[in-house]
């Protein structure tokens, strides 16, 4: 018997035009009919594929016009690959050494051939085995510094930025599954929406007719509809990077789009945040939860002090035209703005982490973080923890303006192990 995968896995390799299957062969020797071809994908989305020869291994990962996990019934646009390619040749320019090499793409067939981190493993994975990534927070926060900065307003010419949001605001489908799943089916009653129940059920309801979160989450909604402002990764959580102790590979950007920066900042905060408060279902692992509370705070101070070197730097773009800057007002023009500009960044990514933390456990897709505690009870306890920090941020993320204020708040919120 031959499930649909196995259909999948038989009918990739013969989808590969013969400059694939040269650009393959190079790679890792051999010939299509002694290439062995196994299905590593743990997404939901896509097809991922390792394809093994007698010298090497590539990924092959295939875009089918669906959604994987759910099958026929929830139609994707394969074109979605268009976009992560799109987005992965912008890294590969931008921040090479943090993003897997893309060897070939075959359009039509929305498939793309890259290199196989065969070291790496899924950054969520390595955190539900208490692993530390020492060098992790520096090369995320190059990453994020480097991409952000250098796609925006503050690098580019207006014309070339306006032609890269042209490009991605092509990117409608997936944004619609944000725009539905982040900031709207949490707080109303949706039939993709699912919590630990009966535990959570209360939660639940209140949190579909808060008033106040209704207000908030719309506000924030609007930056992410209207904010142009950088090529954002627009799915990074911890199961987007693969990492070891030596490097950090940031995959799968199929959801890039121009949007706040401060989006891809808090969608990773936010998965941290998830990752300590389920440390406590567990048992607890005070020197682990420490070193995730660190993370946080290196993700927004490193990314912090990283972007504005980039001002110092490489400050070139139509933002502020180098003739603004007469009569010796550079210096303080540049302060003032890099202040506010970072000040608002941060906002926003308290806002975003916040919106992440809730749909991740009222929503449509959960994190293996939590769900691996398998006592419901357990589990309730802290994703109803992570819930409090994420609604307070949400309706007064005003009222933080610094990482250390919002680590109190997460503190706080640890009350049982
Ligand atoms: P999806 O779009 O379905 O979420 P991902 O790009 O996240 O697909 O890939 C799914 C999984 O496949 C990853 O979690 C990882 O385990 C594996 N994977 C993807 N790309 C690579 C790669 N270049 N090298 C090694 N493993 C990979
Ligand atoms: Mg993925």
């Amino acid at each position: 018997m031959c499930s649909n995968t196995c259909l999948s896995k038989l009918a990739v390799i013969p989808q590969l035009s013969s400059q694939s299957i040269a650009a393959i062969h190079q790679r890792i020797a051999g010939t299509p009919d002694t290439w062995t071809v196994d299905e590593i994908g743990d997404g939901n989305v896509n097809l991922v594929f390792l394809v093994s020869g007698p010298d090497g291994q590539v990924v092959v990962k295939q875009a089918l016009p669906y959604v994987r996990s759910v099958g026929e019934s929830w139609p994707l646009t394969a074109r979605r690959s268009f976009f992560e390619r799109k987005a992965l040749e912008e890294h590969a320019v931008i921040a090479p050494e943090y993003v897997p090499r893309v060897l070939t793409f075959e359009e039509p067939a929305a498939i793309t051939v890259m290199e196989f981190l065969g070291s790496h493993i899924v950054l969520r994975n390595g955190l539900m085995q208490s692993t530390r990534y020492p060098r992790f927070s520096d090369h995320i926060t190059d990453f994020l510094a480097k991409t952000l900065f250098f796609t925006s307003d503050l690098f580019l010419s207006a014309a070339e930025k306006k032609a890269k949001v042209s490009l991605f605001n092509e990117n409608v489908e997936l944004c619609k599954i944000t725009e539905d799943l982040i900031f709207t089916d949490p707080y109303l009653v949706d039939s993709r929406n699912r919590w630990t129940s009966p535990q959570l059920d209360s939660l639940a309801k209140a949190f579909s007719t808060d008033r106040e979160l209704k207000v908030a989450i719309t506000e924030l909604k609007a930056k992410f509809l209207t904010a142009s402002e950088a090529l954002i990764h627009g799915d990074l959580h911890t199961g987007s990077i693969m990492v070891n102790q030596q490097e950090t590979k940031i995959i799968d950007p199929e959801f890039a789009c121009y949007g706040p920066m401060g989006f891809d900042v808090g969608l990773l905060l936010a998965n941290f945040v998830l990752s300590y408060f389920s440390q406590a279902g567990l048992g607890g692992n005070p020197a682990y939860e420490q070193w995730l509370l660190q993370q946080v705070t290196e993700i927004w101070s490193e990314f912090a002090r990283k972007f504005s070197a980039l001002w110092d730097s490489h400050l070139q773009g139509d933002y502020l035209p180098q003739r603004l800057l007469t009569n010796g007002s550079r210096a303080y023009v540049i302060d003032q703005l890099r202040t506010d500009y970072l000040a608002r960044v941060f906002d926003d990514s308290l806002g975003f982490a916040a919106s992440e933390v809730i749909r991740r456990v009222l929503g449509f897709a959960h994190v293996a973080d939590m769900e691996r505690i398998e006592d419901p009870e357990r589990r309730a306890v802290c994703e109803s923890h992570a819930l409090h920090v994420a609604r307070e941020l949400l309706v007064s993320h005003r009222k933080y303006t610094d990482i250390a204020t919002v680590l109190d708040l997460i503190r706080a919120q640890r009350t049982w192990a």
